[in-house]
């Protein structure tokens, strides 16, 4: 996985390969959804219409009355955190969250920098829930 993002939809109809469904969190039904591919930063969600954000396979979503953990994984995302792997797990706790993106800030940074359209996107989207 090169976790670009092409600008071009390349998609062919009928040749989706499961082993490249990304998952899509929907902050306002805490659901996730599986999508054939991470064109787009951001996908209505099926349920709701409202914004979906694209994030990597290493996301779980969490039960979808675990309103904490889906918090935490919102805060995650708000901080440029779509679930690259980076050199230590992902915090248990939206509590830790705050340090855990100070620790990886210039990992966000190079992220930022490498997909400012998806970022503008995803920025978009989540200040629909504020
Ligand atoms: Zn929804």
């Amino acid at each position: 996985m090169t976790g670009s993002y092409p600008t071009t939809p390349a998609q062919k109809s009928g040749e989706v390969d499961s082993a490249y469904l990304h998952p899509y969190a929907c902050f306002h039904c805490r659901k996730s959804f599986k999508r054939a591919n991470r064109f787009e930063a951001v996908l209505p969600c099926p349920e709701c219409g409202g914004p979906s954000i694209g994030l990597t396979r290493k996301f779980k979503p969490p039960k979808r009355a675990d309103t904490d953990q889906w918090k935490k994984v919102e805060a995650l995302v708000r901080a440029g955190f779509l679930f690259w792997s980076v050199d230590e797990p992902y915090p248990d706790a939206l509590q830790e969250v705050a340090a855990f993106a100070e620790r990886h800030a210039d990992f966000i940074a190079r992220e930022r920098a490498r997909a400012p359209e998806a970022y503008v996107q995803i920025e978009a989207a989540l200040s629909r829930f504020r």
